[in-house]
């Protein structure tokens, strides 16, 4: 056994030491039998969480109604969640309720893919009732059980495998797929929140070509909201080399393709307002690029984090790799990069002048960054003092 698991594993011991079970389950176990990154490991148990409250002494209820609570152990926290089976699904969604369970075996029926219910003793021994490990092996993407009940019990699980093929690259089974195909409509009745934080993995993921292909075939996209609802940008996307592309580059993308507005768009898909003015304003900034190569101005007003992104953007349409080095050397090479940099401010102007404060100044500076940017002066108090006298801007 390996990290993450094996800091959690005092954990299972104790659970263990109580009476219970315990085990590591879902995308920790998926994750290390790919080979891949492991992030959260979860754990879980036959123990209830009052039962798990009387065994740990630190604990936080994250998901107390859920059955999962998180055990802080070495600095670090980890979600347990009791064993449980899911039932009165209602309105195509998550239940409300759920049923503690003391069955590992019925608590894994419940899980989503085949690959997502796995589990592995604290001796590294996989608890695999549905051909997980198969399916890995396969590189597929199954239902537990019956796809169309899975669907239809909970239609996030649709979103969920499309975001799976983009991050892994796997394929789902027919079975699975003509399932989706069936119900892709159903996907209307999940809050918009867990649907976007689905679909930002997938915009995350290497084989986002074969997710777009797999929202085209099955109907999916229509569902979705403003934007990648669109066939046309969709189908476009998908035809570009966006496999190394970046969330945000994905929104930028989709907002070029689509011409829509780009806040009204993007608040239709709730995403947090910072990114939405990000956003938006690298739009404009791209419809620029696609004009003329940046100027040094330009790339300071943008800030690294918006050059990069419309870059990136304007690189793939047209047709090129994304990789941004060169203008990463020539931001890195800017004598300034904010105006808190700028070797003058308002206080020198004022104290230099004997002026009122007023637009003038803000004016002045502005010049004084063009310049010092343009290599036509130094960053040098002095020397800015005498370039602006020269200007008669003082
Ligand atoms: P990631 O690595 O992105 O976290 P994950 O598979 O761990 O992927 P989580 O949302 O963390 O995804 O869920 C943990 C586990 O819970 C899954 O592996 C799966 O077994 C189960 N699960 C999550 N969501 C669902 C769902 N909607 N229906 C059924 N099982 C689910
Ligand atoms: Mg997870």
């Amino acid at each position: 056994m390996k990290e993450p698991f094996l800091s959690a594993l005092p954990l299972i011991h104790e659970i263990e030491a109580a009476g219970f079970e315990a085990c590591f389950v879902g995308g920790s176990v998926r994750d290390f039998l790919l080979g891949r990154e492991i992030h959260d490991v979860d754990i879980a148990t036959s123990a209830t969480p009052d039962e798990m409250k009387k065994i740990f002494s630190k604990t936080v209820d994250v998901g107390i109604e859920h059955g999962t609570i998180m055990v802080i152990h070495g600095g670090k926290g980890y979600e347990v969640t009791t064993y449980r089976s899911e039932h009165d699904y209602k309105d195509y969604r998550r239940p409300e309720s759920v049923t503690f369970v003391r069955s590992l075996y019925e608590d894994l029926k419940r899980r989503d893919f085949t690959m997502n219910a796995i589990a592995m003793d604290k001796k590294g021994n996989f608890i695999d009732p549905f051909e997980g490990r198969s399916a890995l092996s396969k590189k597929v993407i199954a239902a537990v059980g019956s796809a169309d009940e899975r669907f239809r019990e909970d239609a996030l699980r649709m979103m969920r495998a499309v975001r799976f093929v983009s991050q892994l690259g796997f394929h789902l089974d027919e079975k699975t797929e003509n399932a989706m195909k069936q119900h892709a409509r159903l996907l209307q009745h999940i809050s918009v929140e867990r649907v976007t934080a689905e679909f930002a993995k997938l915009l995350n993921g290497k084989h986002k070509k074969k997710a777009f292909e797999l929202l085209l075939k099955t109907g999916i996209y229509m569902y979705l909201p403003s934007l990648f609802n669109k066939e046309e940008v969709v189908r476009s996307a998908s035809r570009l080399e966006i496999s190394s592309l970046k969330e945000n580059d994905m929104w930028l993308l989709a907002l070029y393709l689509s011409g829509e507005n780009p806040v009204t768009t993007l608040k239709k898909w709730r995403l947090p307002s910072k990114k939405i003015k990000l956003l938006a304003q690298a739009l404009p900034c791209l419809l620029r690029r696609q004009h003329h190569d940046w100027s040094g101005f330009e790339l300071f007003a943008a800030g690294k984090e918006m050059a990069i992104l419309v870059e990136s953007v304007f690189l793939t349409i047209g047709g090129e790799e994304a990789d941004v080095a060169h203008l990463m050397d020539m931001y890195d090479n800017l004598p300034i990069k904010s105006l808190k940099e700028l070797a003058v401010n308002g206080h020198d102007l004022i104290r230099w002048t004997d002026k009122q404060s007023g637009p003038w100044m803000g004016k002045a500076l502005h010049e004084a960054v063009h310049a010092v940017i343009n290599g036509e002066v130094a960053n040098n108090k002095q020397e800015i003092r005498s370039w602006m006298e020269n200007c008669r801007l003082i």
